[in-house]
Formats: structure tokens, C-alpha cells, sequence
């Protein structure tokens, strides 16, 4: 299995499957979400609309991810997580551990062979972006592995101080 970070647009990304840091709304937003729905056309919202008003009436729990097309994209998937807020009062590093593991999860169930993630709440949702990146590479390193037919875990930074986070993590990890 490989783990890479490069620096780049995740909309861009040859891939099964993209993980988009989403709201639990699932009706778009900014960041990481605007760019995926304006680059995959309408079907995506279409698609999480849809799931709104069936499997998940009250939004997508945090922590939760779901998969949708992927519309005009290059990848088949979109995999729709919702990281938590940043908290300095609060430790919610198992619910930004749980996004990444319940959407590796997800990758599996559609049968990805290469996923690729964002800095999942380390834009507007304020996490600082060393612990993100701590917590991304530790729960994709443990949890991949067991994902099948998975071969490629992609993190798609996209700052050169989220690639430098991302990839010092990963070096440290895979030492
Ligand atoms: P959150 O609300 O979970 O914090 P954001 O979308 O605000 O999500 O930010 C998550 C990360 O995604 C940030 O590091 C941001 O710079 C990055 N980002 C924004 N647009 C893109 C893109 N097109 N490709 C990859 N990463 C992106």
C-alpha cells in the first residue's frame, strides 16, 4: 500500500475516490466543498439532496462519511465526511479520526482502489493543521491496510505548510 502527500486540488486528482470535507447539511459550503460541487457539476448536490431525504433527514452525523457520485469529475466517488469543529475546550480528536476511518470504511464498501483526502477540518473548521495532520496519517496508516482492494492514500495539501505537516508525519510514521 502506498501513502503520498503532494501538494495540489483535490478536484483534480486521478483517483477512485475524493473525500470531501463537507458539512452535515451536505448542501455545499466553502473550502475543499464549493470547489468539489463547482467542479463536478450539479449531480453531486443532486445526489446529497437525495440522501437527505432519505437515509439521513437530520444531516450527516460528524464524524460520518457517505459516498455519492462523483459527477463530471475524473474520479468515480465522492466520499462526503464531516470533521468536527476545533475545540480548545474540548479533545474531538475521535470524531476527526472517526471521519477518516468511517471513510476509508466507505472506500472499501464502493470499492476504491486509490482515495485521496483533504486537510479534513483544518480549514474553516479551525483545527490547527499539525495536529490535523497527526491525527489524518495515524488513523489512514492504522485503517488502510484493512480496506480491500485499497492500494492508494492520497493527501491532498493544499498549502505548502499542509504538505510540510502531512509529509513530516508520514516520514516520522513510515521511519
Ligand atoms: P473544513 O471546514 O473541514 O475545515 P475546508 O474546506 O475549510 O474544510 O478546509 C479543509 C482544507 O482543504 C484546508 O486546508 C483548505 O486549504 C483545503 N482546500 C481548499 N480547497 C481545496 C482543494 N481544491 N483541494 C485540496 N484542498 C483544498
Amino acid at each position: 500500500m502506498r501513502f503520498e502527500a503532494v501538494l495540489g486540488d483535490i478536484t483534480l486528482q486521478q483517483v477512485d475516490a475524493i473525500v470531501n470535507a463537507a458539512n452535515s447539511t451536505l448542501f455545499g459550503g466553502g473550502g475543499v466543498d464549493g470547489a468539489i460541487h463547482r467542479a463536478g457539476g450539479p449531480e453531486i448536490l443532486a445526489a446529497c439532496r437525495a440522501l437527505r431525504e432519505t437515509v439521513y433527514p437530520d444531516g450527516l452525523p460528524t464524524g460520518d462519511a457517505v459516498a455519492t457520485t462523483a459527477g463530471l469529475l475524473s474520479a468515480e466517488h465522492v466520499i462526503h465526511t464531516v470533521g468536527p469543529v476545533w475545540s480548545s475546550l474540548e479533545d474531538r480528536t475521535p470524531l476527526l479520526a472517526g471521519a477518516y476511518a468511517r471513510s476509508l470504511a466507505v472506500a472499501g464498501e464502493v470499492g476504491a482502489a486509490s482515495i485521496a483526502f483533504p486537510a479534513v477540518s483544518a480549514g474553516v473548521y479551525g483545527w490547527p493543521m499539525d495536529d490535523a495532520a497527526r491525527i489524518a496519517v495515524a488513523t489512514t496508516l492504522r485503517n488502510a491496510p484493512a480496506v480491500p482492494g485499497l492500494g492508494i492514500v492520497r493527501y491532498v495539501l493544499f498549502s505548502e505548510r499542509a504538505l510540510d505537516a502531512f509529509s513530516g508525519m508520514l516520514s516520522d510514521a513510515t521511519l
